[in-house]
């Protein structure tokens, strides 16, 4: 029997405030000193009392309508209880039955040309608190330390129906909540740093039916790459236990990124195995109208609108135009260097030809830089742009100008003026290496004029040695040709 996959995935998302969800201790615990960021409220001393924090309601209600989820009129908290020591007060705040977004979709793009957009609902998005951290020390025989400064920092949960086919989609969707979490600023959703942090659900069933089999949850994957490959592994393992007539067991699975298996931690808990009730100590939370209206209207403009505006806007291609719409910072730097375009470079071909740096030299020094040392101001990109664009510069030159730019931060004319890197195209400078390079190669010469044109080729590629690279090759082919014409008649 063939079977196939249904895929869901929950993922919880650290927000980016600067307190936590329920006391005013600040929410820094990445950097902080262990057990500095702590009051009565997150250490759960006896008649402590929490106080929902603002900006954290805001966050979750900003993602559920990127998410084109329904914003509740009115939501309540609810007690999640469990044991385990992570967790100060016994039990978690969180939300059960009345989430404060609901109902939402993402699009993923077609995944080639052939395919088409797939859409993923949203279940819901709701808000909890995260637990503290412990960390174990010595194996077995050890002890466990405990760092709360993590308790109470504000979490939301995004739950998606199982609308996923395959380990390839899950990672697209990832990728994309992923931008957009980011785009809206609402959290670092890094996966390697716990600020974005996926489990996945997955089940198989014959294909074509339309039933649910049962499914087995894998958690304790920190990358993108990851979830893929945790999904891949579970399917496989799956469909043996199947083939051979056995039964899959409803439980609770850990990705071993090392071994690359899953391994059973637990059997899967129940929603009544938690024993959820109204949280006593808060009340029913109201959101006004007006209120979603004002965050409605500072919503950022995402990836997707801002990748068609700038296919259209600019005439850059699909492809590039994702790349540049990934991360915000880069889109945002891009409309920059246009904008600033110097009077007299072409609109659309400055567009395309900005995009290519930004997406490949400028990419590759800023990563490799990270973070520090001169920005290189989109003023500065853009004259550079300019610069080859009107080819005055050669590509070697202008890479050589920024990476220059990077370690300065000067002006890419000042850096061309100061290192002579501007391109030598008037035939008298160019003359004497044209000359000297015909005069030391009389085989490629022979190969000319017996009609291998390609022998140019060659010819020009003594030039710019002999001109450090700085000589027009397109005016020294022509050159060339010019001179070893004349000799054929
Ligand atoms: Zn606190």
């Amino acid at each position: 029997m063939e079977f196939e996959p249904v895929i869901g995935l929950e993922v919880h998302v650290q927000l980016r405030t600067s307190s936590k969800m329920f006391c005013s201790c600040a929410s820094d615990y990445q950097t902080a000193e262990p057990n500095t960021r702590v009051c009565p409220v997150c250490l759960a001393l006896p008649g402590a009392l929490p106080v929902i924090n603002r900006r954290a309601v805001e966050f979750a209600i900003m993602t559920g309508l990127a998410l084109n989820c329904r914003v509740a009129r009115i939501t309540k908290f609810d007690r999640k209880n469990y044991a385990y020591p992570d967790l100060m007060k016994g039990y978690q705040i969180s939300q059960y039955d009345v989430p404060i977004c609901e109902d939402g979709w993402i699009e993923l793009p077609p995944a080639d040309a052939q395919a088409q957009a797939h859409r993923v609902r949203i279940k819901r998005v709701h808000m909890e608190e995260d637990v503290a951290r412990l960390m174990h020390v010595g194996g077995a025989e050890g002890y466990t330390l405990m760092d709360i400064n993590r308790a109470g920092v504000p979490l939301i949960e995004v739950v998606s129906e199982p609308d996923l086919e395959s380990p390839a989609q899950a990672e697209a969707y990832i990728t994309q909540l992923q931008s957009t979490i980011r785009y809206l600023g609402v959290s670092t959703a890094n996966m390697e740093e716990g600020s974005f942090r996926c489990d996945a659900n997955v089940s198989l069933r014959p294909r074509g039916t339309r039933g649910l089999g049962t499914k087995v949850e894998v958690k304790n994957m920190n990358r993108v790459r990851a979830v893929g490959r945790a999904l891949e592994y579970e399917i496989e393992r799956q469909t043996q236990v199947l083939s051979k007539g056995g039964r899959i067991e409803q439980e609770t699975r850990g990705w071993v990124d090392d071994r690359e298996v899953t391994v059973s931690q637990r059997s899967k808990e129940e929603a009544h195995d938690y024993r959820y009730f109204p949280e006593p100590d808060l009340p029913p939370l109201e959101i006004d109208p007006a209120w979603v209206e004002g965050l409605t209207a500072s919503l950022p403009e995402l990836a997707p609108a801002r990748r068609s505006r700038l296919m259209s806007d600019y005439g850059l291609s699909e492809y590039d135009a994702a790349l540049i719409t990934a991360v915000r910072s880069t889109a945002d730097y891009f409309e920059a260097v246009v904008g600033a375009r110097p009077a007299g470079a072409e609109a659309a071909a400055f567009a395309k030809e900005a995009a290519n740096w930004i997406n490949g030299e400028f990419a590759r020094l800023a990563a490799a830089r990270n973070g520090e040392g001169p920005a290189v101001t989109p003023e500065n990109m853009a004259s550079l742009v300019a610069m080859f664009q009107a080819r005055t510069i050669s590509n070697a030159a202008a890479k050589q100008v920024l990476a220059e730019m990077f370690q300065t931060g000067k002006g890419a004319a000042a850096i061309v003026e100061e290192k002579g890197l501007k391109k030598v195209t008037d035939v008298g400078s160019l003359e004497p290496a044209v000359d000297q390079a015909i005069a030391a190669n009389p085989g490629a010469v022979d190969d000319y004029l017996k009609g291998k044109e390609t022998a140019v080729r060659f010819l020009v590629g003594q030039v710019m040695r002999a001109s450090k690279g700085r000589a027009d090759p397109v005016r020294a082919a022509e050159l060339i040709s010019e001179k070893l014409n004349a000799r054929k008649s």
